[in-house]
């Protein structure tokens, strides 16, 4: 990139990355530069991506999005984590939940004693009963979180599942209102620069030539900048995450509309179930090596509780990155800079995390390698992380009921994941994190959800006497169970802060 000030950002894409990108640079740098978005409603948007992180209300309060007003034009509801249901084991059920278990005393988690006291023979009840997130929502309830952190009804976050379709048209209005400008239209060329590389300007259909200082690739799979016009390498991580493809089929809601999304396992990878206000999303994300689309469509037709309301629709994709996120004045945000399965709802995070990189390190017209360089470095973090995270999922079963599972039990794995999984099984110790998505009490929830049980503890979980600590774990469950009863069902609150709003 050359050394030059940004005056005029063009984006291209108006799916989800592209309005959230818009969005935020008008709103966190106003005056900044001009922003133009280009997008082609015949091609349209993907169009799912319903189930998010509690990380996306750090953004929308950003933006100074009203949460109930967000939630009522989204149809939104409640999410306090996810369900997995038959990854360890068939008939096994855990929540990865959004919060803390128990309370640690000190410096030592929670879970530490709860070793243990299972080390010492103790009956204790499963970890997810000292989750105020995994109890509320086993109950089917939700109030908003204490802040007071003395509370146990502080040790809970939560985040959203709402429709995708309008969730963009809503962030469009807000860029929109903010100055920023929509082009329609399909971009067919890119022009670069013969001597550095960077891109100049977009062609339309129509002719319309677009020019730009930087330009955010947000088109989505196709990856029509970073990938098309500058040729960035895909890094493939198929061998490790074969799911390829989703069939997805919303339908009525049948039964409760639970605040948390299930993620249940497949003969060839596993379901989405995503309750919104109005329906209930679903889609069955699979590999496409162990079962075909036919079987697949029929499955989640079969699967669905409700009625459905459209036909099922298939998407293709594969897990890996771009092996560089920003590369010359060209920076990719969502599906354009790469795609992980959402097992754990974390593409609108990635988007959020390359957008909040972005601003930060917005170029200023000097350094712009060394800013690039750590825009890569962060991005590529955030995703390794996340590959292992969901590589833990299907390693850590002891399914053999398919070809499928057989394959994702035996693979090799990252010797980044390995070792984290050491770790854990020897010492109950998780990797510690400074930055990015995914702390303790996430990897916990899976490794002790699937059935990997630490073997020692922090030796300070000595110091308190076994009868204490009993004592003090059957007070806490009693606690929590006593908490989580005081809050509303999910429904009920949902009716009375932020009740979807109807079609004009
Ligand atoms: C099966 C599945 C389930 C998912 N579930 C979740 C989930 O639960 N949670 C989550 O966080 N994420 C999920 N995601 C990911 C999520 O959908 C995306 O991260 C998010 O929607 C952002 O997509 P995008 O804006 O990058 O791309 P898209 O929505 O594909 O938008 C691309 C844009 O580029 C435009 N475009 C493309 N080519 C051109 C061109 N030539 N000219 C002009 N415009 C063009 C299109 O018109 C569109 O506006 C899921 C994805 C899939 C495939």
């Amino acid at each position: 990139m050359t050394d030059h000030q940004v005056r005029k950002v063009v984006i291209v894409g108006g799916g989800t990355s592209g309005w959230m990108t818009a969005a935020a640079l008008a709103k966190l740098l106003p005056g900044r530069a001009r922003i133009h978005l280009v997008e082609s409603e015949a091609i349209g948007i993907v169009g799912v991506g319903e189930a998010t992180l509690p990380h996306i209300r750090a953004f929308n309060e950003r933006l100074g999005i009203a949460e109930a007003d967000f939630m009522s034009w989204t149809r939104a509801t409640f999410k306090l984590g996810i369900e997995f249901r038959d990854w360890g084991r068939i008939g096994d059920s855990y929540v990865h939940p959004f919060g803390t278990f128990g309370r640690g005393l000190g410096d030592v988690d929670f879970h530490h004693y709860w070793t243990r006291l299972a080390s010492a023979g103790v009956a204790v009840p499963p970890l997810e009963q000292f989750s105020m997130a995994c109890t509320m929502a086993r109950e089917n309830r939700f109030a908003l979180p204490s802040t007071d952190p003395r509370e146990l009804a502080s040790t809970f976050g939560y985040a959203y599942q709402f429709d995708a379709l309008l969730f963009a048209p809503y962030l469009r209005a807000i860029a929109e209102g903010l100055g920023a400008r929509r082009t329609e239209g399909r971009v067919v060329a890119v022009d670069r620069d013969g001597d550095s590389g960077d891109i100049r300007a977009i062609t339309l259909e129509g002719g319309e030539r677009i020019e730009g200082d930087l330009f955010v690739d947000c088109s989505g799979f196709r990856s029509l900048l970073l990938g098309e016009a500058l040729g960035e390498p895909f890094e493939d991580w198929s061998r490790w995450l074969p799911a390829d493809r989703a069939v997805a089929m919303p339908c009525r809601t049948g039964t409760a509309v639970t605040p948390y999304t299930s993620a249940i396992g497949m003969p060839a990878g596993w379901r989405w179930r995503i309750p919104l206000q109005h329906r209930t999303g679903n889609g069955y994300v699979y590999a496409s090596a162990f079962v075909s689309d036919d079987e697949a469509a029929a499955a989640i037709r079969a699967a669905a509780e409700g009625e459905p309301i459209a036909e099922p629709r298939l998407l293709r994709f594969r897990a890996g990155r771009r092996a560089r996120s920003w590369v010359n004045n060209c920076v990719a945000v969502g599906l354009a800079s790469g795609f992980l399965e959402p097992l754990e709802s974390t593409s609108i995070y990635l988007v959020q995390a390359a957008i909040t990189a972005l601003v930060e390190l917005f170029p200023d017209g000097s350094d712009a390698r060394s800013d690039r360089d750590e825009f890569n470095r962060l991005i590529d973090m955030e995703y390794d992380r996340i590959r292992d995270f969901l590589i833990l999922h299907y390693h850590a079963t002891t399914r053999s009921d398919t070809p499928f599972w057989d394959y994702v039990r035996t693979m090799p794995i990252p010797d980044t994941l390995a070792d984290k999984i050491d770790l854990f099984r020897r010492r109950g110790r998780v990797v510690k994190y400074r930055e990015g998505v995914f702390l303790d009490a996430s990897w916990i929830a899976v490794y002790t959800g699937q059935g990997i049980m630490p073997e020692g503890y922090d030796p300070r979980a000595d110091l308190p006497s076994l009868d204490s600590l009993a004592r003090g774990t059957e007070t806490l469950r009693a606690d929590i169970l006593r908490s989580a009863a005081q809050a509303p069902d999910h429904l009920a609150f949902i009716n009375g802060y932020c009740p979807m709003r109807q079609a004009a």
